[in-house]
């Protein structure tokens, strides 16, 4: 007993010793993330057991540092040959606590149209996966086509080489978190292992959660759950900008993942080589895999879009009401989304059908809003740019075609992209009627229909004063 005892602590001294060695050999990161939780069980014959408190933890130190650890023991204790790592705690050290403040990392979220139980069983990663985000109800066009693509085939076959790690990104309201969402509900359904695990959370989450379990003294069990899921998604991975532990962390994860065949997606607002604030190895990882860019909408995409929310709604939205607002609302689909929801809840409230004039009525202060952005003054200056013109004869009584067709133009635009009324609009055009800027529109409209030249002209104009 007494013997026990006192080659016990022997060892702890030795170990003590070994410890701080392996400390400056490895790093104290590298130290803390795989060995500081080692402890000594026993010496058992030529052989020494030390316990790890999980078997992810055990693999890793077996596979990694296995032979460092018998060399240092070696050194340290000659009787010691053989180094052994198992799963175990000795008595003193209350890892079960721990285990239950890092709290349960959610899992294997089921797509709600197989009437899985996402909610009750995964606590908050299923929680924060919205039920409409998925593939089907996600709109194609031009300027998604390739994310999505991405992601449905990362859906498909998760760490498939080149598609790892995804990095989607584009700006707010562009459809990123709906994307991951809808790889995240089709995941379980096409990777066939009903073992297979997500996790999603905002980076923002990720550095919540990694703090709490810092100051839980729970680290190394978040890391061990971070690191048994099958697929982990960051999303807006922009917001770890100058948080430097948690950019480490999160570096250390996306490596151990990536390394054991798992499947990594990532959001940001910006590419990984405008990610400025983020470490360069990090940020190199990044764009390693496959890099899809979400580009901001196009008309016909805006369209698209409000038509397939619009034929679930239970009254009739006009078409020219759409139009109106994908030419009114350009900035994000979530705005988009927002104002025809606005829409649909008033028409069905007052019982009353929605019209050009409603949707003006109801929507004035989104509409005003996304006026801000562009001025009469604005449109007159580009299009006189644009057609190479006086910024005077945008307001002068010169009827001649080289002048009067850009005014018409610009006319045009101010009529689509702000929300003057058109006597506002011929006020700042040289005090004209509104009846000469209704036949501007229309004209305008008519050449576009006619000449497709002139309409990527005018459309090129358009863009440039969106943006
Ligand atoms: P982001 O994460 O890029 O800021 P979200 O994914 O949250 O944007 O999208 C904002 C809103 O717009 C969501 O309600 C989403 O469903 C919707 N949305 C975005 N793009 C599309 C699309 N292509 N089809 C259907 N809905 C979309
Ligand atoms: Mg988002």
């Amino acid at each position: 007993m007494v013997a026990g005892l006192q080659l016990d602590t022997q060892l702890e001294v030795q170990w003590d010793r070994i410890r701080t060695r392996l400390q400056t050999e490895l790093g104290e990161g590298e130290y803390r993330a795989w060995l500081r939780q080692a402890c000594v069980g026993s010496l058992d014959g030529e052989e020494l057991t030390l316990l790890l408190p999980t078997n992810f933890l055990r693999d890793w130190v077996r596979g990694q540092h296995g032979a460092r650890l018998s060399a240092a023991w070696q050194a340290e204790n000659p009787a010691v040959r053989r180094v052994d790592v198992r799963v175990g705690t000795p008595p003193a050290v209350p890892i079960a606590s721990e285990r239950n403040a890092a709290g349960g990392l959610p899992a294997m979220p089921r797509p709600p149209e197989r009437g899985g139980d996402a909610a009750g069983r995964n606590g908050d990663l299923a929680g924060s996966l919205d039920p409409r985000f998925t593939f089907s109800n996600f709109v194609v066009g031009k300027p998604n086509e390739f994310a999505y693509a991405c992601a449905r085939r990362v859906a498909e076959r998760p760490a498939s080489h080149g598609f790892n790690p995804l990095f989607l990104y584009g700006g707010v309201g562009l459809g990123k978190t709906h994307l991951m969402h809808a790889i995240a509900w089709e995941l379980p359904t096409h990777s066939g292992a009903p073992g297979s695990s997500v996790a999603y959370m905002s980076a923002e989450k990720f550095m919540y959660r990694f703090i709490g379990a810092i100051r839980s003294q729970a680290t190394m069990e978040f890391k061990e759950q971070l690191r048994s899921v099958d697929v982990l998604m960051i999303d807006d991975l922009q917001f770890l900008i100058g948080k430097d532990n948690t950019q480490e962390e999160f570096f250390h994860t996306f490596n151990a993942l990536v390394d054991s065949g798992k499947q990594i997606v990532v959001s940001a607002d910006k590419s990984p080589s405008d990610l400025s604030g983020i470490e360069d190895r990090l940020r190199t990882r990044l764009g390693c895999g496959m890099v899809a860019d979400l580009h901001a909408t196009t008309f016909e995409l805006r369209i698209s879009i409000l038509e397939a929310k619009a034929a679930s709604a239970d009254v009739l939205v006009p078409g020219k009401v759409l139009e109106f607002l994908a030419h009114k609302i350009t900035t994000n689909v979530r705005e988009l989304e927002g104002a025809l929801n606005r829409l649909i809840a008033h028409a069905n409230l007052f019982a009353r059908p929605i019209t050009l004039e409603t949707t003006q009525e109801v929507l004035h202060d989104i509409l005003k809003a996304h006026d801000r952005r562009v001025t009469i003054d604005e449109i007159q200056r580009r299009v006189a740019e644009h057609y190479n013109i006086r910024l005077t004869d945008m307001a002068s009584p010169r009827r001649a075609r080289n002048v009067a067709r850009p005014r018409q133009v610009a006319m045009y635009l101010a009529k689509q992209l702000t929300s003057r009324s058109l006597p506002e609009i011929g006020r700042k055009f040289g005090n004209r009627d509104h009846t000469t800027v209704m036949h501007a529109v229309a004209r305008v409209g008519e050449l576009m229909a006619r000449d497709a030249g002139f309409a990527d002209d005018v459309d090129l104009l358009r863009r440039m004063l969106e943006a």
